[in-house]
């Protein structure tokens, strides 16, 4: 049997991993078979996100960093849903090679790792929604581990690349993958420097680099998480079940607000494969709006609507007397 690696060698490691997400020296697949536990090492990214916003205590605050925090929430939800989730995720449209690595370094200000690592994840979800091997459902692992539990485990760390053959093909998206770190870190200076330039050239805002890389950059980001963690979480525990899907997936107004379109998480295990997830035009989609906007640039195109016979099986069983509860069943049995 071989020997495991010592503790300086693990510390190395993960170290490496920061900079360069592809190193592996386990072995992916060694990875991939390990179980489901918290790495405390992969913790420290999160506790420094989430310590960094106590900055505010501080730096203070200004109405433009408030303003800046709550722009940057939305406009990278948007990166998450719109970028991450409906394009890299499904291809619910298209877009040139030079859009896409457009849209590539937009998602990577979002600081949810790169676009081929949050694809293969996702389309693994999709194929084991609510099963045992799905990597953060609430059903089998409970709410915490679905929210933040499951990004810490070594198992989840690696790119899957058998799961994203078609994004393998850009050697530009496989680097923007394995270095992650490089568009968050380009984006937190950014940010500083526009705080440090506003403290020099407009003084009356109240504004400073600090103040601005705490709000703009850590609060902003710690509630995009969040945000994005509750699809995750609370999108299969909270809400109606309009489709009899096979796993607890639900529709929910109120994530529908926070993540821009994505509540409506049960339409969209019905039917991944369409550019928007409200199905119906009273179920608000922000994110299918804002594509709508891009589309006009000419940056993507190729919209996929939902078919005709999904939206007539909708309509028959909403509202729903279906309260699945096959998961659980299956557990009982
Ligand atoms: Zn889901
Ligand atoms: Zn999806």
């Amino acid at each position: 049997m071989p020997k495991p690696p010592s503790r300086l060698r693990r510390i190395a490691t993960a170290l490496v991993q920061w900079i360069d997400a592809d190193h592996c020296p386990e072995g992916r697949d060694k990875l991939l078979e390990k179980p489901d536990k918290v790495d405390w090492v992969r913790v420290i990214p999160f506790a420094t996100l989430h310590f960094g916003c106590l900055g505010a205590i501080w730096v203070g605050w200004s109405p433009f960093a408030v303003v800046l925090a709550i722009a940057l929430y939305f406009v990278r939800m948007f990166a998450v849903t719109g970028i991450y989730h409906r394009y890299f995720s499904h291809k619910t449209y298209s877009t040139s090679r030079v859009g896409q690595f457009f849209l590539a370094l937009w998602g990577g200000t979002a600081v949810q790792r790169g676009p081929l690592w949050w694809a293969g994840h996702h389309r693994h979800h999709h194929r084991h929604s609510d099963d045992e091997h799905d990597a953060h459902s609430p059903v089998v692992h409970g709410f915490l581990w679905s929210h933040i539990g499951w990004i810490t485990s070594k198992r989840n760390f690696p790119t899957d690349y058998s799961q994203i053959k078609d994004l393998t093909k850009y050697p530009e998206l496989v680097f923007l993958n394995r270095f992650d770190l490089i568009v968050p870190l380009i984006f937190a200076l950014g940010i500083y420097g526009l705080g440090a330039g506003l403290e020099a050239w407009a003084p009356g805002l109240g504004v400073t680099g600090p103040q601005l890389l705490i709000w703009g950059f850590f609060i902003s980001t710690t509630a995009l998480f969040h945000g994005t963690a509750c699809i995750n979480s609370m999108a299969h525990l909270m809400g109606k079940r309009r489709f009899k899907t096979d796993d607890d997936s639900r529709n929910s107004f109120i994530l529908s607000i926070i993540c821009l379109g994505e509540g409506w998480h049960n339409n969209h295990h019905r039917y991944q494969s369409s550019t928007r997830n409200g199905f119906y035009w009273w179920e608000i989609d922000p994110t299918y709006y804002g594509l709508k906007l891009l589309a006009w640039t000419g940056l993507i195109w190729g919209f996929k609507a939902v078919p005709q016979t999904v939206l007539e099986e909708g309509r028959r069983t909403d509202p729903p007397e279906l309260k699945v509860e096959r998961t659980r069943a299956a557990q009982s049995s």
